[in-house]
């Protein structure tokens, strides 16, 4: 028995969210008293690989090669769930990441694993029970899943687990599996980067922007305040419906989960489905004119009033300091 981590690579980098995931991964390991082992796929440098061994990760399996350079939701899988029988793995964990939620479902046939995405919380061991806290129905309840496979898969949600180090000897081995054709049917041919721009699923901070901004020539002072905050930028479904904002942005329901440290939510009424998409904000600022928002029922921090003179204002402060 062990648990076996999936640490994926954004350009060759680990993100945050991968840390936290090892951190995670780590304290399963401790919890079932095994080791912990991670398997990087794709180009990444020595240096970066070895950064997993200051969260925990006792043993570093770097499988690269170039049919495997881009990812390919069928054949990663086919190579994690080759690390996991080659390591006696009962619990690979991942990153409840766009790849990580086509990845799990994906290991959980292959491993004939029971599978958990977006869990939120440690898993609880009672009475030879094996349950995870995980949200659903869109970030709007939680629900606690008992997992009664041997095998088990989960994906953890990114900023709901704290970065811990424990660092291990840095131990990297090549790891390489031979691939089915048949894993390559779909490939990806091109990923086009449209801005340099923090990554919104990973951001600690997000400013988000709703209709109140009355259109698209107004988000200047949202992007000032993102940059001034170093935060990603998001915004309400109607925005980018209106063609204001790319639809990469849209957080709810229908879009993106997100769930930062902080989230700042301008000219947005707060809708059940929006609130879906950010209802795990650790803390939430709404900015609104009106005092009879939904939002500020949910909100750690309100300011009603005029966004055109508030954000301004925001931005003014944090300049000063
Ligand atoms: P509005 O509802 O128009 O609210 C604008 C807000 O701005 C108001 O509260 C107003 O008081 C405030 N305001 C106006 N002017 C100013 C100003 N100058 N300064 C400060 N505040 C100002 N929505 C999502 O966001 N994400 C989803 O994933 C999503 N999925 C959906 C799925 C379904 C099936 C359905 C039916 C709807 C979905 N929606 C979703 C739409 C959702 O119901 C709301 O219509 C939407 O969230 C409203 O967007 P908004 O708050 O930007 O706009």
């Amino acid at each position: 028995m062990s648990v076996l981590i999936y640490a994926e690579n954004a350009d060759g980098k680990f993100k945050k969210s991968i840390f936290e995931a090892v951190s995670y991964a780590r304290a399963i390991a401790d919890q079932q008293n095994t080791a912990l082992t991670a398997i990087s796929i794709g180009d990444v440098n020595a240096d970066e690989l070895n950064s997993l061994a200051k969260y925990g990760a006792d043993k570093i399996l770097n499988a690269a090669n170039a049919q495997l350079k881009n990812f390919v939701n069928q054949a990663y899988a086919s190579v994690i769930a080759e690390a996991a029988k080659k390591e006696g793995a009962d619990i690979v964990v991942l990153s409840n990441s766009f790849s990580g939620r086509g990845l799990a479902p994906r290991l959980g046939v292959k491993l004939d694993a029971g599978v958990v995405d977006g869990a939120v919380e440690l898993p609880e061991l009672n009475g030879g029970k094996f349950t995870v806290k995980k949200t659903a129905f869109s970030g709007k309840a939680f629900a606690v899943v008992e997992l009664t496979s041997a095998n088990k898969v989960i994906a953890l949600t990114p900023n709901s687990y704290k970065i811990v180090e424990a660092a291990k000897a840095e131990k990297v081995e090549g790891f390489s599996v031979e691939t089915n054709e048949s894993d390559f049917k779909a490939m990806l041919k091109e990923i086009v980067r449209s801005t340099d721009k923090v990554s919104l699923p990973d951001a600690e901070i997000v400013v988000s922007g709703g209709r109140g901004l009355k259109g698209p020539e107004n988000w200047g002072m949202i992007e000032e305040l993102a940059n001034l905050l170093g935060a990603a930028t998001a915004c309400s479904k109607p925005v980018s419906d209106s063609g204001w904002r790319p639809h990469s942005e849209h957080v709810g329901q229908t879009g993106i989960a997100v769930s930062p440290n902080l989230y700042i939510a301008i000219g947005i009424s707060g809708a059940i489905q929006h609130l879906a998409g950010v209802s795990s904000s650790k803390v939430i600022v709404v900015i609104n004119k009106d005092a009879e928002a939904p939002f500020f029922k949910v909100a750690d921090y309100g300011i009603v009033g005029d966004a055109f003179e508030v954000v301004p204002k925001l931005i003014a402060a944090i300049k000063e300091h």
